[in-house]
């Protein structure tokens, strides 16, 4: 009986444990004045375009900075109900990632932080009657305006490109690249006859971080994860070039982390063009400034970035190149009311001296959403005293398959497996849901000792 009661005491005792342990991880929203009656009917509305890393991070900064107010309520609109965490989208490409660990639960991440989200597609801003404009003829009104929109490839003029080249520019564009790659294989291993070289030719143009890391992630996908499925291809017959304009690969790091890099891809036979200039993509082929030409029907483009499309339509003070006019507090040109922060705006970096903005990274990106979440509520509370922008660099990490990275932390330069471990690491504590880390880590330590299932589900859009 006494073995009972208390067998029945532990009992109960776990249940109100893991009852405790599961509100704590389920916390309850705290709903922003948006969701609440009177809808909207409260003193300041800031308004946030683009739930990415600029914009979740100025309204996660702005619910913090007003947990105890109910004068001011963020929302956010953007065109995804995720939050895409681009430093791990290369990794799609192999299946070392699941896409759903990279595309974050943004709705729930907000409404907890204590902002409101909305999925709409911007289309313009009226800065006369302070309201902006989505798909479907709706409205948004605003006190405050904080755009942080992103970017898109650009593809610099370049004839074929555009037609004939897969992009790197989200969840879905991974994807499109492992399926494209599994679909040669597909292919490949039933033709009986001679295989067109261009076929299991896969050109990668841009030797920038991203370049690099899906170069790496096609060479992992086809000799570790397809090769042991399809033994009728050769894995050597597959040729991955990496082409890029400048002398070197990675410009923006040290050039001896740079080397390290450069030997990696050559041990991994990536054949790396330095100084190529692509002047034309065909069905299949690569043309190259001198007269090269390489046989491809697989051109993956990283080469160049823009500010979003929808942001030159906005009709603020834009530059083409660089992106929305701001000054160095972040606020657009001639406009008190309004911001602009990450890919899509053009802030100048103080240290350079030759007037250069800051380069479009997820770490400026962060570094502008804190700092426009300050200026905001100062603004709104009439304390004029804005800050100003000083981007600082925290270093770079490039991971090139799952054992090897060259990183950069604060001056500290270092390569190798353990590289790889602090890349895992760093990004692993960065996303943003629970549920994602734990699975992304579950993968990463399974994939130790299981390579990867990989399958094609395919969309209409690879057709
Ligand atoms: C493949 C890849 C890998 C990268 N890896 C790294 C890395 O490792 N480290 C690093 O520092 N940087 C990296 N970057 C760069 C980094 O991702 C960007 O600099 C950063 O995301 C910029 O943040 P943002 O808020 O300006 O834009 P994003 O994070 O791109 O967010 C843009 C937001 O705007 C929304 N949006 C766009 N158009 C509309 C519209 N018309 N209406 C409504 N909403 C819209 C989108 O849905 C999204 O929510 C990488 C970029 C790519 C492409």
């Amino acid at each position: 009986m006494n073995r009972l009661v208390k067998g029945g005491l532990v009992l109960g005792g776990l249940v109100l444990g893991l009852g405790a342990l599961r509100r704590t991880l389920n916390p309850t929203p705290r709903y922003a004045p948006w969701e609440k009656p009177p809808y909207g009917e409260f003193e300041k509305k800031v308004l946030i375009l683009g739930g990415g890393f600029g914009g979740y991070t100025a309204a996660t900064d702005l619910c913090r900075l007003t947990r105890s107010r109910d004068d001011v309520g963020v929302l956010v609109i953007a065109r995804d109900n995720f939050f895409t965490f681009w430093p791990m989208v290369p990794g799609i490409v192999s299946s070392d990632i699941d896409s759903r660990n990279v595309a974050q639960p943004l709705r729930r991440a907000l409404i907890l932080a204590g902002a409101s989200f909305r999925r709409a597609r911007v289309t313009g801003v009226d800065p006369d009657r302070r309201v902006v404009q989505a798909a479907g003829g709706l409205e948004f009104p605003y006190d405050q305006l904080v755009i942080s929109l992103g970017g898109q490839p650009n593809f610099f003029g370049i004839p074929g490109v555009e037609e004939h080249s897969l992009t790197m520019r989200g969840v879905e564009d991974a994807e499109r690249v492992r399926n494209r790659v599994i679909e040669r294989f597909e292919e490949v291993s039933l033709i009986r006859d001679d295989v067109p070289e261009s076929k299991l030719t896969f050109v990668v143009i841009g030797g920038g971080a991203t370049g690099v890391e899906v170069a790496s992630e096609i060479h992992t996908l086809v000799h570790e994860n397809l090769a042991p499925d399809y033994p009728n291809i050769d894995p050597y017959r597959v040729r991955i070039y990496l082409i890029e304009a400048l002398p070197n690969i990675l410009p923006e790091l040290d050039p001896a982390l740079r080397r390290a890099a450069r030997i990696r891809l050559l041990n991994e036979r990536i054949e790396v063009l330095t100084g190529a200039m692509a002047e034309e993509i065909t069905g299949d082929c690569v043309k190259l400034k001198g007269g090269k030409e390489i046989d491809t029907e697989n051109v993956i483009w990283t080469a160049g970035n823009r500010p979003n499309q929808t942001v030159h339509d906005l009709g603020l003070p834009y530059d083409q190149r660089t992106g929305i006019k701001v000054d160095l507090t972040l606020r657009v040109e001639d406009h008190s009311d309004i911001w602009a922060i990450g890919d899509c705006a053009a802030v100048q970096d103080v240290h350079r001296e030759d007037g250069g903005i800051v380069p479009p990274t997820a770490q400026a990106a962060i570094q502008q959403g804190h700092l426009a979440a300050r200026n905001v509520l100062k603004t709104i509370d009439g304390n004029g005293d804005l800050g100003e922008f000083e981007y600082k660099p925290l270093g770079q990490l490039v991971e090139l398959g799952s054992d090897f990275a060259v990183n950069e932390v604060m001056g500290v330069r270092f390569t190798g497996a353990l590289a790889a471990v602090f890349w895992r690491m760093a990004y692993l504590v960065r996303l943003n849901s629970p549920q994602s880390k734990v699975r992304v880590a579950a993968d990463w330590i399974v994939g130790i000792f299981l390579r990867p299932a990989v399958t094609q589900i395919r969309s209409t859009s690879d057709e």
